[in-house]
């Protein structure tokens, strides 16, 4: 009778050892998943990071490149017909100041127009009749001021 009991005992206890153990394990792989969880996320911001990284790499490089750039409007060649339309003017402008009414037959290199001359109180100015396609509102130079006024 006592022996049986104490076989029980020693059963019983031996089950209870067994599931602690068993809770004990299975707690333990519980932990490791929500580690792993925690790695699923951790790699998923790493991932956000490194293709918001990428696009905006060649932003960064577009923004050096734009400044690089003269700050002009237009094409580069819509630049080349602008610099080509200034000289037009300096040379009228030049002619006028040497007092030559013969002002040779200058036109705007875009579309071929005969300049504007306009008589001031104290000068002629020269204007580029289609100041607009060069991306301004005015392009000329005065016998006063020989300046290119370039305005905007
Ligand atoms: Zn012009």
């Amino acid at each position: 009778m006592m022996d049986e009991n104490k076989e029980l005992d020693i059963a019983e206890k031996a089950i209870a050892e067994f599931s602690k153990e068993e809770t004990a394990r299975q707690k333990q792989q519980q932990e490791k998943k929500k580690k792993k969880d925690y790695r699923v996320i951790y790699f998923l911001i790493l991932g956000l990071c490194v293709v918001i990284i990428a696009f905006q790499v060649p932003r960064i490089f577009a923004l050096q490149k734009e400044n690089a750039k003269p700050h002009r409007l237009g094409t580069t060649e819509t630049d080349r017909q602008t610099d080509a339309c200034i000289d037009n003017l300096w040379k009228i402008v030049q002619r006028l100041q040497l007092d030559q009414k013969e002002l040779g037959d200058y036109a705007c290199p875009l579309n071929h127009k005969p300049y504007i001359l306009t008589l001031e109180n104290d000068g002629y100015s020269v204007e580029c009749p289609n100041a607009e396609l060069h991306g301004f509102s005015h392009l000329r130079i005065t016998t006063n001021k020989p300046i290119p006024e370039l305005i905007p």
